[in-house]
């Protein structure tokens, strides 16, 4: 598969009143043409702030990158102008995200809001704009688009602003697609409705989206690979099918866990003991280490590397390592 996206130890910080919060760290993962990666992890893990940096929405400041590189089509998107960047987000991105009151415009007709990027940015005249955007409407499932192209997003259901939202995101057929939450707000009916929407104009169009959940329900659905974030880092990546089934590290084990198991309404939802570490001084070790229940003591000094430990499989666990430092090991666990 050709590689669309090549992620590479980024890292971004957000300077606050209390000091810099390091959201993102280190983070590197490649996207193929066409290809889901969901990418999952308890709110504050940096999933949002990676979706965000990639299409270089955060605020600068308080916002910064610190280092690393995003290649998007041949060009690394960190170092380039914002008037590039604008164009690549007309052309090539499409974001959709968990409010679209947010980023619809409520003093435009939604028409007008589908038109405008065709415009500027695909030398579209007036009319084809005008057309595509009722074409576009119809596509994502809006009844008699002709008519509600010439309403405003306080005229649109909930449900109707989200599909509005995807049909902007999609105006220009971008490659890349980024979904942050794209259906949490939405009742199980119309959040079924767009997934399904999106899983439809991935294999027509060959759109390639990184979706960012924190729902294990969505993951199973819509993943071809999942990145499992915790305290800015992806401490798993690999296969939904490995992911799901074969989980290797303990965090990815404990939100597995934390699914209620449709078959035994008995089984409560676990949710995990503790806390995620301070991003304002993250630890030595791993990060996960005061909630892990196989903690040993080199966990505790050393942070480990993502190591592939089957093909296409990666983790960032002592257990799992092939040079796991034996000196911070305990005496038990030297055998
Ligand atoms: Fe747990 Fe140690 Fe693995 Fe971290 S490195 S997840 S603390 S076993
Ligand atoms: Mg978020």
């Amino acid at each position: 598969m050709e590689k669309l996206l090549e992620v590479r130890d980024l890292r971004v910080h957000f300077r606050t009143h209390g000091g810099e919060v390091q959201a993102v760290r280190g983070v590197s993962f490649d996207l193929h043409k066409g290809e889901t990666l969901c990418i999952v992890g308890e709110s504050g893990c940096g999933k949002s702030v990676t979706a965000q940096t990639i299409m270089r929405l955060i605020p600068m400041p308080p916002g910064r990158i610190v280092s690393g590189s995003i290649r998007f089509q041949g060009q690394d998107l960190v170092r380039l102008p914002e008037r590039e960047m604008q164009k690549i987000r007309g052309r090539s991105m499409g974001m959709i995200f968990q409010d679209p009151m947010t980023s619809l415009n409520p003093t435009m007709t939604i028409g007008r809001q589908i038109a405008e990027p065709l415009i500027k940015h695909q030398g579209m005249r007036p009319d084809q704009a005008r057309a595509r955007a009722v074409e576009l409407l119809q596509m994502v499932g809006i009844p008699n688009p002709e008519e509600r192209v010439r309403q405003y997003p306080h005229q649109f259901s909930g449900g109707m602003r989200q599909r509005a939202m995807i049909a902007i995101a999609l105006a220009c057929n971008p490659a890349l697609l980024i979904a942050d939450e794209p259906t949490t707000a939405l009742d199980v009916t119309i959040q079924a409705q767009i997934l399904e929407l999106m899983q439809d104009l991935k294999q027509r169009l060959g759109t390639a989206i990184i979706l960012i959940t924190h729902d294990l329900g969505v993951v199973a659905r819509m993943a071809d690979r999942i990145a499992v974030m915790y305290a800015g880092q992806i401490v798993e990546q690999g296969t939904a099918e490995e992911i799901f089934h074969h989980p290797k590290h303990p965090y990815t084990e404990a939100l597995l866990r934390s699914i209620p198991r449709l078959d035994d309404r008995r089984e409560r939802l676990q949710a995990i003991p503790g806390t995620p570490p301070d991003l304002f001084a993250p630890p030595a070790g791993c990060p996960f280490a005061a909630r892990c229940p196989y903690t040993m003591r080199v966990c505790h000094d050393y942070d480990p590397e993502l190591e592939e430990i089957r093909p296409g499989h990666y983790a960032k666990c002592w257990l799992h390592h092939p040079y796991a430092p034996v000196v911070g090991l305990n005496a038990e666990e030297r055998g």
